[in-house]
């Protein structure tokens, strides 16, 4: 062998998709952070970065330790957070996660990154999705439980901060012409690293917890992760876990959160209900399919003010309500549901016309 050269054997134990596999190489400065439950997570930084870049990656291990606890065993023998040359934000290759270069500032501002490409070692590396088109799988995943990590850490304030966020963004991106979160007809594979496929795919986990309860959700989650780890998934075999957890049939949640485009866009008014003194809330539906879904209404009157649950299904819902004077509406007060709202003829205070 010629001077100045290493060979180097790396032998991976666990089965591995090719989409993350990578080599690096560079001068780094690494550092053992600590443990979790006998993984070793390294910091690896440039030299030049060594005091701002173990400042900054020091904050892995504590992403690794909730998912851990939260999902199931970490699926590798170490957790590397790596400063790197990639292109993207952050690039979860398996166990040895590549940053952007400028995630290192020194100020601590990769927390959220790192969450994220954490939560893939266990959704989209471990379980990986069959199809390209089924990528929701990993990127909505890996959405979610960031925000569910900042919900622990940061509290119920952030997460809902997050979520409405995460739900612009997706409005943002289905106005003009919305297309299904798994949309076989994208050629450019590029192209499904998109709102839908982040975003949306973590509403829909989102709205899967709130349909399912926590304890039956969290259950599917781990059941799905042990039944799938170290192979390959389809959002069918998802829906028929969560199904088996919780004895519903989700065919129709499944279809039209995933497999059909847009969402609920509603118009909300009020009227005269038939007996004097009654009002009626009109819930019409105006996109084409129709979703069900759970409503929550934030009802202020004269009384103090109370949230109603309403299913809806069909084009008009109207709910009767036993009050003379509603003062204010406001439609999805605890962000559980993905929907647009006609804010043109919306209103935050109602007169009732049957008042005395
Ligand atoms: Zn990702």
């Amino acid at each position: 062998m010629p001077k100045h050269t290493k060979l180097t054997h790396w032998r991976e134990d666990v089965p591995l998709a090719t989409k993350v596999m990578a080599v690096g190489v560079a001068p780094f400065a690494t550092r053992l952070e600590g443990n979790v439950d006998g993984t070793p997570v390294w910091s690896w930084v440039f030299t030049e970065n060594r005091k701002e870049g173990f400042h900054d990656y020091s904050v892995g291990l504590k992403p690794l330790e909730f998912y851990s606890r939260l999902i199931g065993p970490y699926p590798y023998e170490k957790l590397a957070n790596v400063q790197s040359k990639t292109i993207f934000g952050g690039l979860e290759n398996a166990s040895c996660i590549f940053y952007s270069e400028n995630s290192v500032t020194g100020k601590g501002n990769a927390e959220n990154l790192m969450a994220h490409e954490i939560a893939h070692q266990w959704f989209g590396n471990s379980v990986s999705e069959n199809d390209w088109h089924h990528i929701w799988l990993s990127e909505g995943f890996a959405t979610y439980l960031t925000a569910v990590y900042q919900e622990k850490t940061y509290g119920k304030e952030k997460f809902d901060e997050v979520m409405k966020s995460a739900r612009n963004q997706v409005l943002g991106f289905s106005s003009g012409s919305p297309k299904p979160v798994v949309d076989t007809t994208v050629t450019d594979l590029m192209k499904l690293l998109n709102p839908n496929s982040y975003q949306k795919g973590a509403w829909v986990l989102h709205m899967l917890r709130r349909e399912l309860g926590d304890d039956l959700f969290w259950k599917g989650m781990r059941l799905y992760y042990e039944s799938f780890r170290n192979k390959n998934a389809l959002t069918n075999d998802l829906q028929k876990i969560m199904e088996r957890v919780s004895k519903k049939d989700l065919g129709k949640f499944f279809n039209q959160w995933l497999f059909v485009a847009g969402q609920p866009d509603l118009k909300i008014t009020t009227g005269p209900g038939e007996t004097k003194g009654d009002t009626d809330l009109i819930i019409e539906q105006t996109q084409d399919y129709l979703f069900s879904f759970d409503i929550e209404l934030q009802i202020k009157d004269l009384n103090g003010s109370f949230i109603i649950k309403i299913p809806v299904s069909d084009r008009i819902t109207i709910k009767t309500l036993n009050s003379r004077s509603i003062l204010e509406i406001k439609a999805d007060p605890n962000i559980n549901l993905l929907f647009r709202i006609d804010h043109d003829k919306w209103f935050t205070g109602y007169k009732n016309e049957n008042k005395e």
